[in-house]
């Protein structure tokens, strides 16, 4: 069989058969691989512990008729903060749902890669629900889909204060634009301003950017939003990180 490298993030891992796992990995030359690591679940495995959800890794694989099978891995970067705290973890999964959904196998993205990267770090070691709407808006981004604020997505006409946004036209509308989607929404010129922010910046001068939690909940509405529209489907883990945002707020209560 023959085998190849690959640098890659672990975005999904189930369970097959006896004592296999189905891992997806997004590799950074080779996009979304879907790959069996056979006998992982083996109490001696030699993969115990080297293929777990977000781990960077550098493996090698062999070429199977229909999956690729990993033959051997060596880790870069463990991202193990990711797994232990469950914010970390609800914001990392978010991000690993939205690489599944949102790319496809085998295109080759390098610069997903280190969004994903780069995510995953800031989602590690910094405020972990801003690491969730930077590459929320980065991967809307990245797929063509960049959210238009500050002109109308119809005509290109500057939008400024707060405005109306149509989600299937993909930006905010002028006056006389309006009317082309009755669903638009109105959206406040703060979250407007800060979703133009958080398209531009990168993960080390995202700390500029302070929201309090109405504008939170603001942005991340019209990303989410955005996502689901784009990519047709509904997301599970922002429902998981709702309950954990209501259990946090029970207890600091
Ligand atoms: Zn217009």
């Amino acid at each position: 069989m023959p085998v190849y490298k690959a640098e890659a993030i672990v975005i999904r891992r189930v369970n097959l058969g006896e004592a296999d796992r189905l891992v997806t990995l997004y590799a950074r030359d080779h996009g979304k691989i879907a790959a069996v690591a056979k006998g992982a679940r083996k109490p001696k495995s030699r993969f115990a512990g080297r293929l777990e959800l977000f781990t960077h890794i550098r493996a090698l694989l062999a070429v199977g008729k229909s999956l690729d099978v990993v033959s051997q891995i060596e880790v870069i970067e463990p991202f193990a903060p990711l797994r232990s705290d469950l914010t970390r973890l609800g914001y990392a999964s978010f991000v690993a749902e939205l690489m599944d959904r949102a790319t496809a196998d085998r295109e080759p993205a390098p610069e997903i890669f280190r969004a994903l990267r780069a995510a995953l770090t800031f989602i590690m070691e910094g405020d972990a629900e801003m690491g969730g709407l930077w590459f929320a808006a980065r991967i809307l981004a990245l797929i063509g889909y960049a959210p238009v604020v500050g002109r109308c997505a119809v005509c290109g006409r500057p939008v400024s204060g707060t405005a109306v946004y149509s989600y299937a036209l993909g930006g905010t509308l002028c006056e006389t634009d309006r009317p082309r989607d009755p669903l638009a929404a109105t959206v406040s010129a703060a979250a407007l301003k800060s979703v133009g922010f958080l398209l531009e910046t990168r993960p080390d001068t995202l700390a500029r950017l302070s929201l309090d939690r109405r504008l939170r909940t603001e942005v991340e509405g019209l990303l989410l939003r955005s996502l689901e529209y784009r990519l047709e489907t509904k997301l599970k883990s922002p429902l998981v990180i709702q309950k954990l945002r209501q259990r946090d707020n029970a207890t600091t209560r």
